[in-house]
């Protein structure tokens, strides 16, 4: 029997606006999107407290206006994003090189073969989120299973994931089966089974 694979599906919390919040303290904790500045574009991102106004990504800016008037809106910097993600990837690739990026701000990555170095597919989620702080002062989500599916669903169902384990497969995406620890920038003990999840992106 083949051993079980190993994949983590690592999604940075907000990117484009977190990146924006990190780099301008005058952002942080207010309503920002990026993207939306000509007034007939849309939001390419919104930060977590846009998004407490229903404000996500792909809203026309007109929508996201209504919904929040004192929204502040930052012009998208791509290849600023672009060159953080290159920092993130890297630190991917200290620890498996099978990566398979899915845009500048997620990706899975194989770590079946890592653990004899690195430890527990746990361990190095844990350990990956927190290289990610360290080098960039951004926070990422990560989820652990056996396959894709498992890893990328489990981490939407419930949010803040660090390990899904296979059976919640079977269980449809009843979040109750995974167990859960705190990834959010407010550093919130609660685990959040089950409740619902946001879009991270
Ligand atoms: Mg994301």
């Amino acid at each position: 029997m083949p051993l079980a694979r190993s994949i983590l599906h690592v999604d940075m919390d907000a990117f484009y606006a977190s990146v924006e919040q990190r780099d301008h303290p005058e952002l942080r904790g207010k309503p920002v999107v990026v993207g939306g500045t000509s007034n007939r574009g849309v939001v390419a991102a919104a930060s977590y407290e846009a998004r407490t106004f229903g404000i996500r990504s792909a809203m026309p800016i007109a929508e996201a206006l209504r919904r929040c008037p004192d929204l502040l809106r930052v012009k998208p910097r791509m290849s600023h994003y672009k060159s953080v993600s290159r920092q993130i990837f890297a630190i991917f690739r200290e620890f498996t090189p099978t990566v398979e990026g899915l845009s500048l701000d997620e990706a899975f990555l194989d770590v079946t073969a890592s653990t004899t170095l690195f430890g527990q597919p746990e361990k190095i989620a844990g350990d990956i989120k927190q290289r990610i702080l360290d080098e960039t002062r951004l926070t990422s989500s990560v989820g652990v299973a056996t396959n894709k599916l498992v890893a990328k669903i489990g981490a939407r169902q419930t949010g803040w994931i660090d390990h899904c384990p296979a059976r919640a497969l079977r269980d449809s995406t009843r979040s109750a089966t995974c167990v859960c620890h705190p990834g959010n920038r407010s550093g919130n003990s609660k685990a959040t089974v089950g409740g619902r999840h946001q879009d991270r992106s």
